[in-house]
């Protein structure tokens, strides 16, 4: 279908040929094509294969090292060792298999729930309906911000212009038309034709679908490049960097010790066992698989709190954000605005005043119909009663169809009376929206936005009994009379018109007539003031940019409590302000501005730009079409659930919600992520860290190995691997929203975990060299003495595992039972040691003997000691810091 020349028929054959007309096509039609095509999807999303996710389990340098490890065992005979690395080996992909295969299941889960919406037109009615139910022959409209959901031919287009640089590689702005085009043009030059996965910018337009999903122009280009790797966080690659970090210089260490042992004279046979055992004890086995836990259920909880993040990273560095610029409209406010008051001119004494209105008067009606006459806004169900409508659009055109309905505006018949000719859409960059329409013998131009931005284009004003010049008094009395809407708190819009000269539907023509003022109300969330307060006490900024008149912002930012108690006038800066002001001023400056008000998108990026500049880790929430570079400018851009398509895809997270509730939600599980994250790590390197030291001691000492590889492999990978995955559920601490950011800069391990680890470390090590060397000296078996090592390392880690669920906190502070799978993960690591010590099978595989009572009796007091030592260390770390 996709070979036919759309662009070179007229509307005419384009509609008979897709047998179809302007009216649409029958809800029974599109559903019967809807099963001949399929649904209208561009990316068909790949589920993550089964065997991709194994395969990751192997590849990892670590295991690679466990690999060349069991193969050199292998060579020189030592079965016991490969066996113990082999069934590690796979214990290991085996765990990690299970938990990435549901992470990235969730994870797929995610990316489906993305869902655009269009308005389509069926059976004569326009309805909102998701882009994938879209056919070939169905109408849909753009919209700026759109993305386009199928090919089309437009048949009629209101100063709209597309970005199709996805498509040709032509980064320019195309403006499109319906006249008919060569056969022979280029795809780019079909400027009749609108194409899947572009952009709408401006304007609007009705277009015809000739192709969806795959038999799109995007569709095709698509499944020749749809095998897109996974986006890796910069968590992943510092992880998969201290890897390979790790497997480097642990396999140097271990060829210079070996290469030493050697020379000393040490026979072939120990040193090997040497290598292997400090091979195998340096490498922390289960962090890759911890750190893909983690943000999976991070992610499902953000979701739960109807957060839908898209990009993984986005996560670990909304934990570290430290301002939220927030959008006012629908985030801190409901969105769901009702028209509070109007506004019209009157004549008193021979002077000129503006006055609240009521539904009676005429220039109330006027005031209602013109501005429906401007709105783009749909209602599904026209011929149902008012009350049960469903009327589809922006909150503002939602809640003035509304209110003109109310007043019995003939809503649905106006646009028999008033043709429409052509329109300039609203967009947060213009602030104002036009329709030109054809009535009687005249064109007029209707227009209703910001009152600062139509206010220049006012000559004349409308009277209850006509129209008179505005004079220079009068221009000042309307801003006075937005002022004092603002002031109540109303979102305030100009209504007014022009008379169209030269078929000119570019601007605005500068005859401009005022007719009326309409205040909305738009109440606040009620939650709000709470979440900036605990925003606040997050040591998290909130800053308002808004594209709203400065004194509905303050209202507004005074309703949410915006300001700490201890101030009261909150620090303003203007659009206009902000234009004058140069960047290194801004960035002097910013930290003291909590609100920034008729905006403009594109001064959204100097903001951020300027926040970012002081070193804050910026999170900037916004909805509209030009929103888009700011949302990429900031460390995270949060899209609203009905902003445009154009944001939603440019940010990294979109509230289903729109609620600023939920930004703040999702600020603390990233922080909960990156702590668990530490936790993990934590508790992996200290085991490491032992391991290399013990070993590394008694080389120095020149005694025979503490404890074999194959008992260490035991405790690092069948023993602690639970308890580190289950780590990654731990809840969190109670303080967690009561402290300040972490710092985005700082590095994967932070000082206070190098401090733990080191205690740990040292402490360990220590001690257990003492008892070996008290059992070793004191002429006990080899292999009993190993033994008692081996349970030390295994039993301390399954202690101090609870010590590591909090930095902060004592561990008596910490709620023991709320982490459930950490004690199944114990129990089971317990039951491990014992089945290690006791069945004979592993007894000959680890070398291990069974244990008396005072064995276990020393190794318990042993390993409570040990958590007095880590409690110590964090009580002495943090007594230090805090001096
Ligand atoms: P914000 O989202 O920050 O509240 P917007 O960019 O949505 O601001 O709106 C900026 C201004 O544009 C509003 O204060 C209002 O005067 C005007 N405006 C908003 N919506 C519309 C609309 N649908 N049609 C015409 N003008 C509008
Ligand atoms: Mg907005």
């Amino acid at each position: 279908m996709s070979e036919i020349s759309w662009h070179s028929f007229s509307i005419g054959e384009a509609f008979a040929k897709l047998h179809s007309k302007r009216d649409g096509l029958t809800n029974r039609e599109a559903e019967r094509r809807l099963a001949s095509f399929g649904p209208n999807k561009i990316i068909v999303e790949e589920r993550t294969g089964l065997a991709r996710v194994f395969l990751r389990q192997i590849k990892s340098p670590l295991v690679f090292l466990l690999v060349l490890a069991g193969a050199v065992t292998f060579l020189v005979g030592n079965r016991a060792d490969t066996i113990v690395i082999a069934v590690a080996i796979a214990a290991n992909a085996a765990i990690g298999f299970f938990y990435e295969y549901r992470a990235s299941r969730s994870l797929d889960e995610l990316r489906r729930r993305q869902d655009f919406f269009t308005w389509v037109r069926r059976d004569g009615n326009w309805q909102e309906l998701s882009v994938t139910a879209l056919v070939p022959g169905d109408i849909f409209r753009l919209r700026p911000g759109d993305i386009v959901p199928a090919d089309g031919r437009i048949f009629t287009a209101n100063n709209l212009i597309v970005d199709e640089a996805v498509l040709t590689g032509e980064s320019n702005e195309v403006f499109k038309k319906t006249i008919q085009i060569p056969a022979a043009e280029r795809l780019a030059d079909r400027t009749n034709m609108v194409w899947a996965g572009t952009t709408a910018l401006d304007g609007t337009a009705e277009v015809l679908v000739v192709a969806t999903g795959e038999r799109s122009e995007f569709g095709k280009i698509q499944a020749v490049i749809r095998k897109t790797p996974a986006p890796v966080t910069p968590f992943e690659k510092k992880i998969a960097k201290l890897s390979r970090f790790l497997a480097i210089v642990i396999g140097a260490i271990v060829l210079a010790l070996f290469g030493i042992g050697i020379k000393l004279g040490n026979g072939f046979a120990e040193t090997l066992e040497l290598a292997i055992a400090l091979a195998v004890s340096a490498v922390p086995e289960g962090l890759p698989i911890a750190v893909t836990v983690i943000l999976a259920i991070g992610l499902s909880r953000i979701l739960a709190n109807r957060g839908l993040v898209k990009r993984l990273s986005a996560t670990e560095v909304l934990g570290s954000s430290s301002v939220i610029l927030t959008d006012k409209t629908g985030t801190l406010t409901l969105g769901e605005m009702s028209v509070g008051q109007v506004m019209v001119a009157a004549r008193k004494h021979g002077s000129t005043e503006f006055i609240e209105t009521g539904e009676n008067s005429s220039l109330y009606r006027a005031v209602l119909e013109f501005s429906t006459l401007t709105v783009d806004a749909i209602i599904e169900n026209p011929h149902d009663p008012l009350v049960d409508w469903r009327v589809r659009g922006r909150p503002t055109e939602r809640a003035i169809i509304k209110a003109a309905a109310a007043s019995n505006v003939p809503v649905n018949e106006l646009s028999r009376d008033y043709p429409l000719l052509n329109s300039i859409p609203f967009t947060s960059a213009r602030k104002f929206s036009v329709s030109f329409r054809k009535h009687g013998d005249k064109m007029f131009g209707f227009f209703l936005g910001a009152p600062e931005v139509l206010l220049k284009h006012i000559r004349r004003i409308e009277f209850p009994n006509g129209v008179l010049a505005a004079t220079k008094d009068d221009l000042t009395e309307i801003k006075n009379a937005v002022n004092s809407m603002a002031n109540a708190g109303f979102r305030v819009l100009l209504v007014g018109y022009f008379i169209v000269a030269n078929e000119d539907y570019s601007k605005i023509g500068n005859d401009g007539v005022f007719t009326g003022l309409v205040g909305l109300a738009d109440p606040v969330r009620k939650d709000v003031p709470n979440m900036i307060q605990v925003a606040r006490s997050a040591g998290i900024r909130t800053v308002m940019v808004t594209g709203d008149h400065v004194l509905t912002a303050r209202n507004v930012a005074r309703e949410i409590k915006l300001l700490p108690a201890a101030r009261t006038l909150a620090t303003v800066v203007d659009g206009e302000e902000l234009e004058k002001m140069s960047q290194d001023e801004l960035v002097r400056r910013i930290g003291s501005i909590d609100i920034f008000a008729r905006v403009s998108p594109l001064q959204k990026v100097k903001i951020v730009k300027a926040w970012r500049a002081t070193g804050a880790v910026v999170a900037m929430s916004g909805d509209g079409v030009n929103d888009a570079p700011a949302l990429a400018q900031a460390d995270v851009g949060i899209a609203v659930g009905t902003g445009t398509d154009i944001a939603k895809d440019t940010a990294d997270i979109v509230l289903l919600d729109n609620s600023f509730t939920t930004i703040i939600a999702a600020v603390r599980e990233g922080r909960v992520i990156l702590e668990n994250l530490k936790k993990v790590i934590t508790y992996l390197l200290a085991d490491s860290f032992t391991e290399i030291a013990l070993i590394a001691v008694s080389f120095i000492g020149g005694w025979p190995l503490p404890v074999l590889a194959s008992q260490i492999l035991w405790v690092n990978l069948i023993e602690d691997s639970l308890p580190g995955i289950a780590l990654a559920f731990d809840p969190p601490e109670a303080n967690i929203m009561k402290r300040p950011p972490v710092l985005a800069q700082q590095s994967l391990i932070s000082k206070e975990m190098r401090f733990i680890i080191g205690a740990i470390g040292v402490f360990t090590t220590l001690s257990l060299t003492a008892l070996f060397l008290f059992f070793f000296w004191g002429g006990r078996d080899i292999e009993l003495t190993r033994t008692i090592i081996f349970v030390g390392l295994a039993v301390n880690s399954l202690f101090y595992v609870f010590s590591l669920r909090s930095f902060r906190q004592p561990l008596w502070r910490i709620r023991f039972w709320k982490n459930r799978r950490l004690l199944g993960a114990v129990a089971i690591g317990g039951v491990l040691v014992v089945a290690a010590v006791y069945l004979r099978p592993l007894q000959i595989l680890l070398h291990t003997q069974a244990l008396g009572k005072l064995e276990w009796i020393i190794l318990t007091g042993f390993g409570i000691l040990n958590i007095v030592a880590i409690e110590t260390a964090k009580w002495l770390f943090y007594r230090r810091k805090h001096k």
